[in-house]
C-alpha cells in the first residue's frame, strides 16, 4: 500500500498515520518529523529548514523533494509507505509522481482527515503548551493554516479528480477516527 495522509495542521495526521502504518506494516514517513529531527540534531538541513518552520512557511520544494526522494529509496519502503505531510504543493505532487513512475509504482490512495477549523486551532494551542513546539505560537499557527489553505488544500481536488481521494471525519476520539479509516480502506487489523 502506498498512501498519503492529508489534512490541515492539527487534524491528527501524525497520530493516525503512526497507527495505520503499523497496521499496514509500512513505514510512517512524516516530513515534519524528519525536519524536526534534523533541527534538534543541528544538521545543515535542520538549520535551513528551521528558518521556514519557525515562521509557519513551507521549506522550499527543492530541499523537501530531495529529502523524500532519498527516503523512499530505503529498503523499508519496498512493501509501501504512508506519507504524512508530503506532498504539500503542486510541485511536490509532480515530483512524487515522477519518483513513483520511475520505479513503476503508483499511489493507492489519498486519505483526507476532515476537521472543523475551530477545533483544529484549539488542538494546536493545546499541543503548543503540551509539547512546546516552536512553530506552535498563535501567530505561527495562523500562518500555517493560511499556507495550508493556499498551497495544499487545492491538492485535494487534484487527487479527487484522479479517483484517489478518501475522506474521513477526523473529529472525535483517536480510536474512533482510526476505526473510520480502517473501514474506509478495508484494512485488516
Ligand atoms: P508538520 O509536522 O507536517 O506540520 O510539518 C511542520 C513544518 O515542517 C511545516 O510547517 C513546514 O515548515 C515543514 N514541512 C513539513 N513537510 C513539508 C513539505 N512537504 N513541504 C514543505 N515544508 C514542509
Amino acid at each position: 500500500m502506498r498512501l498519503v495522509i492529508m489534512g490541515p495542521p492539527g487534524a491528527g495526521k501524525g497520530t493516525q498515520a503512526a497507527v495505520i502504518a503499523s497496521m499496514l506494516g509500512v513505514p510512517h514517513i512524516s516530513t515534519g518529523d524528519i525536519f524536526r529531527a534534523n533541527v534538534s540534531q543541528g544538521t545543515p538541513l535542520g538549520v535551513e529548514a528551521r528558518k521556514y518552520m519557525d515562521a509557519g512557511e513551507y521549506v522550499p520544494d527543492g530541499v523537501t523533494n530531495a529529502m523524500v526522494r532519498d527516503r523512499l529509496t530505503h529498503d523499508d519502503c519496498r512493501p509501501g509507505f504512508l506519507l504524512d505531510g508530503y506532498p504539500r504543493t503542486v510541485e511536490q505532487v509532480g515530483e512524487l509522481n515522477a519518483m513513483l513512475s520511475s520505479a513503476a509504482q503508483h499511489l493507492d490512495g489519498v486519505l483526507e482527515l476532515t476537521v472543523d477549523l475551530d477545533e483544529v486551532v484549539a488542538r494546536l494551542v493545546r499541543r503548543a503548551s503540551e509539547q512546546g513546539r516552536s512553530d506552535d505560537t498563535e501567530d505561527v499557527i495562523r500562518r500555517r493554516l493560511e499556507v495550508y489553505f493556499e498551497q495544499t488544500a487545492p491538492l485535494i481536488e487534484m487527487y479527487r479528480s484522479q479517483g484517489l481521494l478518501v475522506q474521513v471525519d477526523g473529529l472525535g476520539e483517536i480510536a474512533d477516527v482510526t476505526g473510520r479509516i480502517v473501514s474506509a480502506f478495508a484494512i485488516e487489523d
